[in-house]
């Protein structure tokens, strides 16, 4: 067993066993993770001790979780849009294919709450062929976003096959890894996964860090690592009450992601999941932040802030208004908020 195999193995997984370690209501605790399945692992266990709340936040069991009446259980229309178990294709050009039923850390706020980490989700060596099958079937699908559960919870040996059977796939040009184990498993990135990831280029990562105190030297490490064997890195936090929804933690963390070379891709609406209700904010807290963080800030720091629509009508980019008349002039405030305009005309 590798290190990461081990410190992963070492997660606190009952409520009884992180009430030794933090602060809460163990009867509480059990009945959420009857429903919702608990892991911190010790990397991250340290992280909380060390931050406090926000990250106690994404990680500990909230009796909240079991009263949310708002909430939908899959409310992506994730089911309906899957033409094979564990493949959902809703653009036409690509295809969300779930590979792994675990996480290095199960996220309370996850939008797949309905099935990550749970025996519900099934995924076996059938379930990954059938997908392969639908790829091979569907030329129109020219990138896959592997996703899951984790991706990079795989064995270095099963995903480098994995990666293979898709290589293998004429129409497919781009392979995407959705993986939040650069920020709760960092460890988890070894040389070794790195040198085999790159064997299977044009491979892109979308990671997941949601505030600045996630950004350690060990997750600076990992990400040095995929970043040197080539692989662009994005960043899709999700914007979170009590966690990070004021402009200071945003700016701070997408600063901070720059300088371990990832580019912040998606800040997302947190999605309406049945059992989330207490982590949702408002629209306009999204829209205010970006507005505070546009011209302010770096614009390779900036991501687009987007909701997911709820029933699967893809992701919706939220712009704060700039423009207040399009005629034959634009009509605009600067970032500054001072007007300005632009004439609408083409010479020839
Ligand atoms: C988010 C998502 C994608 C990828 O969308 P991008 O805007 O390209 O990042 C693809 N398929 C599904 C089902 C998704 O939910
Ligand atoms: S890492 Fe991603 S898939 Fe796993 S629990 Fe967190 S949000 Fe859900």
């Amino acid at each position: 067993m590798t290190s990461w195999q081990k410190i992963l193995k070492n997660s606190i997984t009952t409520p009884q066993e992180l009430a030794e370690q933090l602060a809460g209501n163990v009867r509480e605790m059990e009945q959420v993770a009857a429903k919702y399945p608990l892991r911190i692992n010790p990397y991250y266990l340290d992280l909380i001790k060390k931050t406090g709340k926000p990250l106690y936040r994404q990680a500990v069991p909230d009796v909240r979780e079991l009263h949310d009446n708002q909430g939908m259980v899959d409310p992506l229309d994730e089911e309906n849009l899957s033409p094979v178990p564990n493949l959902v294709h809703k653009y036409p050009d690509r295809a969300l294919f779930l590979v792994c039923r675990e996480c290095a850390m199960y996220c309370r706020f996850c939008t797949r709450k309905r099935k990550v980490g749970k025996k519900e989700m099934v995924i076996s060596d059938r379930t990954i062929s059938a997908g392969l099958e639908y790829l091979r079937a569907t030329p129109e699908i020219k990138e896959v976003l592997l996703s899951g559960g984790d991706p990079l919870l795989l064995s270095d040996h099963r995903l480098d096959n994995l990666l293979t059977a898709l290589r293998a796939i004429p129409s497919l040009e781009i392979i995407r890894i959705g993986t939040r184990i650069p920020c709760t498993l960092p460890m988890r990135i070894t040389p070794e996964l790195a040198a085999m990831l790159k064997k299977h280029h044009p491979l892109y990562i979308n990671t997941h860090f949601n505030h600045p105190a996630e950004i350690t030297a060990e997750a600076a490490l990992a990400c040095s690592r995929l970043a040197d064997a080539g692989i662009p890195l994005g960043c899709q936090t999700v914007l979170l009450k009590g966690v990070n929804d004021d402009p200071e933690t945003i700016e701070n963390l997408l600063r901070k992601l720059l300088t371990i070379r990832v580019k912040p891709y998606y800040l997302f609406q947190a999605d309406l999941t049945r059992g989330t209700a207490h982590f949702r904010t408002r629209i306009e807290t999204g829209l205010e932040i970006m507005q505070q963080l546009i011209g302010h800030v770096s614009g390779m720091a900036i991501p687009t802030f987007a909701l997911d629509a709820p029933g699967g009508g893809g992701k919706i980019p939220l712009t704060p208004a700039y423009i207040s008349a399009l005629g034959e002039t634009l009509e605009f405030t600067t970032y500054k908020g001072i007007p300005c305009s632009y004439p609408n005309q083409v010479a020839f």
